[in-house]
This record gives structure tokens, C-alpha cells and sequence, in this order.
């Protein structure tokens, strides 16, 4: 198949922001592009060739939307995997594969995995549904004290899904779904790395990066690439994500979150087998986009570089507490007016506390300066809505 002949058609699961920033590679390289999400209002409509609306759980959509491309791949992994199952039966290219889905699917089978390819990460154990959970934490049978770290075993994101538990009163919030609990981490950061593993097995590897929390919030405030750590720190890192790469075989980008401890070990918390927002950051900062570098992956051609040409940070930007509906980004042009700094609009109407809106991003030859200007960012734009 020669994918530079303007009738290779890629079909891309889901339609969110990640698959609106994917969309805009594949225009590099004149690729025919089919996009399914459940939403008429996805950011990735206007960026598709052909935008289909349908249920991504559900086989038969799934099934008849894969039989109208060449390849397959996903920006989100809630998919119904039985049909993808089937597809590659039947000899379509499905990138991430259902196999590396399924083990990533189910937070439960992920930490499975990690246990069972000696993958340093903390201790979990899983549980059918909150009664089998409640019962061993209220007779002290399992091996996991309070206090420790409760997720739902599915369909989680961005900390939807996961609770601190301190107490055995806090387990009566819970919602009655399979489980997993896992020992608090005391860590001193969170890393991330992502991979790139071709086809044929090119792997290549983005540099670490770190989030920065808000000190009172708790919430990621800024995505730092590099990573301000040891480079022996970050040497490791890159290797635990090697490791966990090569371990689940997959073929696309595959973004590993990882824990830095106190004494500077590493513990893999998850991973995610597509773009993540940890390399956001790339679009601007690399010589290659991690964008383009999934899409190099997956259709088996040589792999970017990965590398840095600045330093490079990254700002969430979540819909402000107080406001919903119609969404206006105040002060957009003033962040604008600054050297380096570059926003994305992911195209989403309406607004809601905490909701992800888009990011922006800040270049800089120098570090500091980076992370001067991306608080003064973060101090300055707002995302708020036309009525409270
Ligand atoms: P999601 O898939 O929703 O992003 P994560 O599993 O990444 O959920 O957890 C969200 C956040 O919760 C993490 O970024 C981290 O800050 C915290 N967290 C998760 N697991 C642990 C743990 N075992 N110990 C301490 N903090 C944790």
C-alpha cells in the first residue's frame, strides 16, 4: 500500500483533541482520513475527511466503520474491542492491537501485567465490586492498608476514577464497580516518557518529562520537558518505559506514567498506547511531533527525531469553577503578545469547571525563562463562559 497515493484511508477511533492534533499530520502527508465519535459536536469533524457519529462501544459500529479503511488506530481507548478482534482477523492493520488494548483497558490487567514482567510499580489488588472490597478492608484481610489509592478498573480519566481512601468511612462514596485498590505512593514527581515502536520494530524514545503540581490544588499545573531531574533519574525512567514498551509489543506511541519516589526509585503507574497530553509539549518543542511520530509508527515508516530544540512547557487549559456554558478564553491575546508562547483550541462550545479546553504552549532557549512565562500564563488567560 503506498500511503503517499491520496487514497490510503486511515480510520481513527474516536474524535477528541487528540485525534484533532493527529488529523493535522496526516494533512503533511495527504492521507484520507475517517474519524468515528459518539458526539456531533467532536473536535475532530472539521479536520476529517469523513466524520461519522456512532457509539465506539458498540460492534456493529465499530465493525462496518473499520471495513472502510486501510488502517486503524485510536485516540482513546474505550473501543469495542471484540470487533477490532475481528477486523484484524480478517486481515485489516489495527495499531495499537486489540491485544495491547485489552491488557491496557482494564487498570486491574494493566498493574497484572507489571507484576508479571517484573514492571516496578506499586503493590495493588483487585477486586469484582465494592462489597468484596469493603468486607476484606473491614476485616483487615487485605494486604493494602489504609490509607491507599481506590480506581474504578474502567473507564477512568483524568483522575475520574480514582479516590484516595484514608479512612473505612470513605469507601461508602464509592460507586459499585470492579476495582482496584493500590498503595499510596509517596512520590517526589511524576514522570512521563513516550515511546514510538514502529511496525517493524524502529523504537525511539521522547525525552523525560515532568508534571508540576499546584502546591495547594493537587491538580498538574505544567508539563516540563525535560524533566528537572537527575540525569541518572532520567536515565532510568527511560529504561523502566523501554522495558514496558517492549514488554507490551504494541506498535503506535505509547506514553508510560511513572513515579519518582523519595529515594529515587521508579514505579510505573500506567500507561496510555496513543498521543497523551504529556507530549503536547512536542508540537512546538521537537524536531518531531509526537503526533507525526505516531503516524510514522503505524504506517511503518522511519521514526522522527525525538529530541528537543528548546525547552518546552506545557499549560492545561480547564474550564475555570464557577462557569458553564458558551466558552470565551479571556485575555487569549495578551498571552499571544508573548515570545514563544503558542495556544490550542480544541474546539469544544461549551465550557465546564475543570473541563480540558485546550493547552498552550511555551518555547524558550532557556529553562527558567520558560517556566517564568508559563506562570505568567497560567495567571493570565482565562477560560470562562459568556453567562455565568
Ligand atoms: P487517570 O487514568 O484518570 O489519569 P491515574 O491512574 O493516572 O488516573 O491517577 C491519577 C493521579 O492519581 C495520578 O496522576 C497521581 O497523581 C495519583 N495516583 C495514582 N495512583 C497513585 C498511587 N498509587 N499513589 C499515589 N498517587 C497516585
Amino acid at each position: 500500500m503506498n500511503y503517499f497515493s491520496s487514497n490510503f484511508k486511515l480510520g481513527i477511533l474516536g474524535g477528541g483533541q487528540l485525534g484533532k492534533m493527529l488529523l493535522a499530520e496526516t494533512r503533511k502527508f495527504d492521507i484520507q482520513t475517517y474519524v468515528l465519535d459518539p458526539s456531533k459536536e467532536a473536535p475532530s469533524q472539521f479536520g476529517a475527511n469523513h466524520f461519522f457519529i456512532g457509539d465506539l462501544m458498540d460492534f456493529d459500529t465499530v465493525y462496518d466503520f473499520g471495513k472502510k479503511v486501510d488502517l486503524l488506530t485510536i485516540e482513546i481507548e474505550n473501543v469495542n474491542l471484540d470487533a477490532l478482534d475481528k477486523l484484524e482477523a480478517e486481515g485489516l492493520k489495527v495499531f495499537p492491537s486489540p491485544k495491547t488494548l485489552r491488557l491496557i483497558q482494564n487498570k486491574g490487567n494493566q498493574k497484572d501485567f507489571y507484576v508479571a514482567n517484573n514492571i516496578p510499580t506499586s503493590p495493588h489488588e483487585r477486586f469484582e465490586n465494592i462489597q468484596n472490597l469493603k468486607s476484606k478492608i473491614v476485616n483487615q484481610q487485605s494486604k493494602i492498608q489504609l490509607p491507599c489509592v481506590w480506581k474504578a478498573a474502567r473507564f477512568g480519566y483524568d483522575g475520574n476514577g480514582v479516590k484516595i481512601l484514608k479512612q473505612a468511612h470513605d469507601l461508602e462514596i464509592l460507586p459499585d464497580v470492579e476495582c482496584l485498590i493500590e498503595e499510596l505512593v509517596p512520590f517526589k514527581n511524576e514522570l512521563a516518557v513516550i515511546v514510538a515502536r514502529s511496525a517493524s520494530g524502529e523504537v525511539n524514545t521522547y525525552p523525560v518529562v515532568e508534571m508540576e503540581f499546584h502546591p495547594e490544588a493537587n491538580q498538574v499545573e505544567y508539563v516540563i520537558c525535560p524533566a528537572r531531574i537527575d540525569e541518572k533519574v532520567a536515565q532510568k525512567a527511560t529504561e523502566v518505559a523501554l522495558k514496558v514498551s517492549e514488554n507490551f509489543n504494541h506498535v503506535g506511541l505509547l506514553a508510560v506514567e511513572m513515579f519518582q519516589t523519595h529515594d529515587d526509585e521508579i514505579l510505573v503507574n500506567e500507561v496510555a498506547p496513543r498521543p497523551h497530553n504529556s507530549g503536547h509539549y512536542s508540537i512546538e518543542a521537537s524536531y518531531t511531533s509526537q503526533f507525526e511520530n505516531h503516524l510514522r509508527a503505524i504506517l511503518n515508516l522511519p521514526l522522527g527525531n525525538t529530541e528537543s530544540k528548546v525547552a518546552g512547557i506545557m499549560v492545561n487549559l480547564v474550564g475555570a469553577e464557577g462557569y458553564s456554558g458558551n466558552v470565551i478564553y479571556k485575555n487569549i491575546e495578551k498571552i499571544m503578545a508573548i515570545d514563544g508562547v503558542t495556544p490550542h483550541i480544541y474546539g469544544k462550545r461549551e465550557t465546564r469547571p475543570f473541563r480540558k479546553m485546550g493547552h498552550v504552549t511555551i518555547v524558550n532557549e532557556d529553562m527558567n525563562e520558560a517556566r517564568r512565562i508559563a506562570e505568567e500564563v497560567k495567571n493570565t488567560i482565562r477560560v470562562i463562559s459568556e453567562n455565568k
